[in-house]
């Protein structure tokens, strides 16, 4: 693990027992949280808290300390622990930020094309107050786009994959941030051969 990342260390119920898990978080982006090690499972019961004693095959398992016994119905503890995993992931990145650009509030737009293509750019703020600008890029001949969102707080650059991707519009693309850059290029520049 390198520096730019800490750890913290949670507890979560999860399958009728307890697991313990082991969060990286990045310290550029504190929300980004990861699950970098599961431990368990643990008994159910949080003032007892015991590692559970696992019995072949791993269906039914005991408490060592209080004794409360436990059976997993069709998983192993195994498959419960791989279960428990995507399951706090999930719990995790449901806290992520959603960007509504659609609700971009007193929004700052500017539009221009030629014949061949146009462009939209809208800046705005998220519900949360975070700076968002949201470019999109289409042809004129065919309803092709791309829209790509530019996080200004965050120095990060998103694309909305519905769409399709910025590489079959644009021959580059590139984000300038006060500390960071993105740069897409194609490989093929076919866009600049056509014209
Ligand atoms: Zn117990």
């Amino acid at each position: 693990m390198d520096n730019s990342t800490s750890t913290n260390t949670k507890t979560f119920p999860f399958g009728g027992v307890n697991w313990k898990v082991v969060l990286t978080q990045s310290r550029h982006d504190p929300t980004t949280q990861k699950i970098f090690r599961t431990y368990g499972p643990y008994c159910k019961d949080s003032a007892c808290f015991g590692m559970l004693a696992l019995s072949e095959p791993e269906k039914t398992a005991n408490c060592p300390l209080c004794g409360a016994k436990y059976d997993f119905d069709e998983d192993t503890a195994t498959s419960l622990k791989t279960k428990a995993f995507t399951a706090i992931q999930a719990e995790l990145d449901k806290k992520l930020p959603f960007i509504p650009i659609d609700s971009l509030r007193q929004p700052l737009t500017s539009e221009d094309s030629d014949e061949e293509n146009w462009v939209r750019a809208r800046l705005g703020y998220t519900s949360d107050g975070r700076k968002v600008v949201s470019v999109l890029v289409g042809e004129k001949q065919n309803s092709k786009k791309t829209h790509a969102f530019l996080d200004l707080d965050k120095e990060q650059l998103r694309f909305d994959w519905k769409n399709i991707k910025p590489n079959e519009i644009v021959a580059s693309l590139e984000a300038n941030f006060i500390n960071a850059k993105h740069t897409i290029t194609t490989k093929s520049q076919k866009k600049s051969q056509d014209t």
